[in-house]
């Protein structure tokens, strides 16, 4: 039976629970916010389905190629205004609702966490569109989606590349009506963290939380977005992302999820059919595509990739990329980052603590920090340069 013995070894994507057949695991929710598989020891039957199905054991199982790189966005502004790059997540799972089909993907709940859902119209599909910045929960998710697959029905599944992951070795076999998209990922930070923040703004402001959007674009524009929430009574909170207290914390890699520290997916070869994410630095590669209002990079990593990217390019602005200059190897959505050195200190902090704002100065760069930075960014731009 699945046994985690290092947090870093499970990245939460409940394949393993979905999977059991006598349903005796469950997802519980540790200190820190992360939930993690509990098995009910009487109950299980030894069947192994649940360590077959691991997408952190199996990691090395699937090496799917790049096949092609884009850069560009959807070419409906309004579109790419509510979401957080170029709209590309919208303009896919059009195609896959006018074939009558579903799109699984991460939506809000009444409280403001984030879960996965299924949309089968465009008026659903909003409540996906956009990043949510917080671990998302999966559910039963995988288990609809097989069902789904089973009657035939055309299913696009996103989410980060490790629960794209999960929801494959979960299926454990192809299926032609299945089209997954991952979404590049710095790594998911706590939702404990995030409810902490929320339950203090409200305080703050006197009010329930009634909309959040962690990526407005209108004002400072898509490279400097604002995280941009609404309150019951009217009032309301945008911060460019440098200087709100949960990005900037998120950003520091002090709240992420053990796992994204030893991220098995953060390759070009992952498991999806494609990969989209923010093309930053398109500015310096191909600033024609560039307008501050948000562009993508595209990774095409299948023939199934490649037909709907064909599909849906009539209504892109695009060209093709050479994959490292759209996503550079330093890219810290290519390669795991380190945990904050500070991140015990933080989490152990977390309770006690009435704001986010008093365990900002945990992540308070030191004199050594800056200066460590600094020759990072030397180094970043020779690389980049280089390329
Ligand atoms: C936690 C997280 C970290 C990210 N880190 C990076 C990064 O380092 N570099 C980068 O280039 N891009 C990153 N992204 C991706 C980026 O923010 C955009 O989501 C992506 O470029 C798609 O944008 P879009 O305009 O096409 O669609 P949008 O409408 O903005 O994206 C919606 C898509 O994001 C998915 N999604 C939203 N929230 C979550 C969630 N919590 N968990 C799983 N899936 C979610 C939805 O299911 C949907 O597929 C990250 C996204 C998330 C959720």
């Amino acid at each position: 039976m699945i046994d985690i013995k290092q947090k870093k070894d499970c990245c939460g994507c409940s394949a393993c629970a979905q999977v059991c057949p006598r349903a005796c695991i469950r997802m519980e929710q540790d200190a820190e916010g992360f939930s993690y598989p509990g098995v009910s020891k009487e109950q299980c039957v030894q069947c192994g389905l649940c360590e077959k199905v691991c997408p952190i054991l199996h990691a090395g199982e699937r090496t799917d190629q790049v096949l092609k790189t884009y850069i560009g966005y959807y070419r409906q502004l309004p579109v790419r205004m509510a979401s957080s790059s170029g709209g590309i997540f919208t303009l896919l799972a059009k195609q896959t609702l006018a074939k009558g089909g579903k799109v699984y993907g991460a939506a809000f709940d009444e409280h403001f966490t984030v879960f996965h859902t299924a949309a089968s119209n465009e008026a659903e599909l909003a409540q996906l569109q956009g990043s949510k910045y917080l671990q998302s929960r999966m559910g039963q998710t995988f288990q609809n989606i097989r069902e789904d697959l089973k009657r035939r029905q055309q299913v696009l599944f996103s989410g980060t590349a490790c629960q794209v992951a999960g929801l494959r070795s979960f299926l454990r076999r192809d299926y032609d009506g299945l089209l997954t998209v991952d979404v590049l990922c710095h790594g998911v930070p706590s939702p404990v963290v995030w409810e902490t923040y929320l339950r203090e703004l409200e305080q703050e402001y006197q009010s329930r939380v009634s909309h959040v959007f962690f990526r407005k674009k209108e004002l400072t524009g898509w490279k400097r977005y604002e995280l941009d929430i609404t309150f019951e009574n009217g009032a309301s909170y945008h911060r460019p992302f440098p200087e709100d207290p949960y990005m900037r914390l998120f950003l520091h890699e002090i709240c992420l999820r053990p796992s994204c520290h030893d991220c098995r997916f953060k390759r070009l070869e992952r498991p999806s059919d494609i990969t989209i994410g923010d093309c930053w630095g398109v500015e310096r590669y191909m600033p024609e595509l560039d307008d501050d209002k948000g562009t993508s990079v595209v990774i095409i990593h299948t023939p199934a990739g490649m037909e709907q990217f064909e599909a849906i390019a009539p209504e892109m602005a695009y060209k093709e990329a050479e994959t490292d200059r759209a996503l550079p190897p330093t890219a810290d959505s290519r390669k795991s980052v380190l945990p904050h050195r500070r991140r015990e200190a933080f989490f152990r902090k977390l309770p006690d603590a009435t704001s986010l704002k008093e365990l900002v100065p945990l992540i308070e760069p030191s004199f050594a920090d800056r200066v460590k930075r600094k020759l990072r960014n030397i180094r970043n731009r020779i690389v980049h340069k280089g390329a």
